[in-house]
């Protein structure tokens, strides 16, 4: 198990910036933004930027938008910007009134581009998309400038006009930057600002048949709703160069300023949109909400709280390297997080019968079980003991190896907040597999004590077999079984054991009717949580968390 580090919680170069700007005056109010791309659901590595964006614009003067950079219609869905908007809420950040779209930018984007034509720094090329790749140099060879590159402004102007018009057909011309071809950074070699494609967009319609790349919107709609700091990952750091060409060329309203930080990446886990949307096309899980996922749809599903995500995301802190971290740290917040919170209940996942012996025949008692063991705040409830019950199967063995502490012939154990137990007897099926145990319980131990001192070395959890409610359990593993996925071939490294359901689980009573959506733990089971899949006839759980991290040490078995 990895040993959290203690991060310095609430300190990062970012917030050093931000610190020094407001020092020295340079701003009143900071404005952070955090700008998806409403392509798919928001995964944990979006937490890590959420939680920066928005935290800062808690932590100091100022506001944070939440904005939606729909610039591709192709790939765009509302389906996606209203999960967006449920998940930010949802991990407890609030745009307040500051939700915008780049969409709304568009008209003024488009002057812009003008502009760019009419001061020559812009022109149409009519080279197909693989000319211009052809064209665009390596990193140790110049690029080569487009027989286009030098039409006059007149014709860019009108060829502009007639591509926003929609007059000729998708890819047939672009709109450029004329920057420098031989530019070492390749992202000034005369970038693409405006393709045309006739494509309904799910905010403007079919106004728009040419769109704006996504470099040539991103820093300009920063400027237009007064970002201080424009906060995105490291990748973008080499097109800085470019955001800053426009806005120096631009008659903008404000100058952002970009700064770049380390990107979330977990072990077993693949935090790509391409990919994530790969695995619910090709119906590897059951949706964006599959609880296997680290989209923020299936943690919540999972039961994961997102005061725990908050929690990982400060831990991890914000630095200027990539880096993975270790998926461990992650469980270690869930797992703190509801220990802390979670109400303690009882469910036998593989369930055993045992029938009491000298328990009497129609009688029944309640006994009294706690809610949670450091919050006597929460409360007890009752468990009804009787002659019937259910114990885990793993919980019995008729020949156990030497240290087996557990049920087993001759042996007594303590059930849970009842009596003290012994197995007298084991009955099997033709198949010679252990169906029924024969006990016999000592009356004197009421509450799960003897008076006369004697200790047992197992405490065991269990239910009544006539009151709990079957149920169907499921248990979640990593999607992966390499530690490093390969994203380019993720299917060969599913892991084929992700999902393990247990159809004949049994649930107290009191689980069942609950409709609660909190997460509780199952003594000495871990941590689950209602699934949407329940139905009145059988409620589904899911499995949120174990109590411990068993799943590093089965794979390195093999
Ligand atoms: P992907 O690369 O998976 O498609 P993306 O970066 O294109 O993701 P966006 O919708 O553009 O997805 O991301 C919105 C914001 O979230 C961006 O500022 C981006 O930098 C940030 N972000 C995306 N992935 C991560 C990550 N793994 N860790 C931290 N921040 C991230
Ligand atoms: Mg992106």
């Amino acid at each position: 198990m990895t040993e959290p580090v203690a991060a310095e919680v609430g300190r990062d170069f970012i917030r050093d910036i931000i610190q020094a700007d407001l020092d020295q005056g340079k701003y009143r109010e900071i404005v952070t933004r955090f700008p998806p791309e409403p392509n798919g659901y928001l995964h944990i590595g979006h937490a890590k930027s959420i939680a920066l964006n928005f935290g800062i614009a808690q932590e100091f003067p100022g506001r944070c938008h939440l904005r939606f950079d729909d610039t591709n219609p192709v790939k765009e869905e509302q389906e996606y910007i209203d999960s967006i908007q449920a998940d930010v809420r949802w991990l407890g950040f609030d745009w307040g009134k500051n939700l915008f779209f780049a969409s709304d930018y568009f008209d003024r984007l488009y002057e812009w581009a003008e502009k760019l034509i009419g001061d020559g720094l812009a022109y149409v090329d009519d080279q197909t998309q693989e000319e211009i790749r052809l064209s665009r140099g390596t990193l140790t060879e110049p690029g080569k400038n487009s027989p286009f590159r030098d039409r006059s402004v007149a014709e860019n102007l009108d060829l502009f006009r007639r591509m926003k018009a929609g007059e000729f057909p998708n890819g047939a011309r672009v709109l450029r930057a004329k920057i420098d071809m031989a530019a070492g950074n390749i992202n000034l070699r005369d970038p693409v600002l405006y393709r045309i494609l006739h494509a309904h967009h799910p905010r403007t319609g079919t106004k728009w048949h040419i769109y704006p790349s996504y470099d040539y919107a991103h820093g300009q709609s920063d400027a237009i709703e007064g970002i201080t700091h424009s906060i995105c990952t490291l990748e973008f750091e080499d097109h800085r160069p470019l955001y800053d060409w426009f806005i120096e060329k631009l008659p903008v309203p404000s100058q952002p300023h970009q700064y770049e930080f380390a990107r979330l990446n977990l072990t077993y886990t693949l935090l790509s949109k391409r990919v994530l949307t790969q695995l619910v096309r090709d119906g590897h899980v059951a949706g964006w909400d599959d609880p296997r996922m680290p989209t923020m749809a299936g943690m919540r599903r999972r039961g994961v709280p997102p005061a725990a995500l908050r929690e990982f995301v400060k831990r991890i802190g914000v630095a200027k390297a990539n880096s993975v971290v270790d998926v461990g740290m992650l469980e270690f917040c869930i797992r703190e997080e509801l220990n802390r919170t979670a109400q303690r209940r009882m469910a036998v996942l593989k369930p055993l019968k045992v029938v009491i012996e000298n328990y009497p025949e129609g009688q029944t008692e309640e006994l009294e079980a706690i809610n949670h063991p450091d919050d006597p705040g929460a409360g007890t409830r009752k468990i009804t003991f009787g002659r019937e019950l259910y114990i885990e199967q793993d919980d019995f063995m008729e020949n156990p190896p030497k240290k087996f502490f557990r049920l087993s012939p001759g042996n007594e154990v303590r059930l849970r907040y009842a009596y003290f137990v012994k197995c007298t007897g084991v009955i099997k099926n033709d198949k010679g597999e252990v169906v029924e145990l024969r006990c016999t319980y000592d009356p004197a131990t009421k509450g799960g004590n003897a008076p006369d001192g004697r200790k047992v070395k197992a405490t065991m959890h269990w239910l009544p077999a006539a009151t709990s409610v079957p149920a169907e359990v499921r248990i979640y593993n990593q999607l992966f079984s390499n530690p490093s996925p390969d994203a380019s071939n993720f299917a060969a490294d599913l892991n084929p054991n992700s999902l393990e359901i247990l159809s004949d689980a049994r649930i107290e009573a009191s689980v069942a009717e609950s409709n609660a959506t909190e997460p509780m733990q199952f003594e000495r089971q871990g941590y689950f949580v209602r699934d949407k899949d329940s139905t009145p006839g059988k409620p589904v759980f899911s499995r949120t968390i174990g109590l411990r991290d068993t799943f590093a040490k089965e794979v390195a078995k093999g």
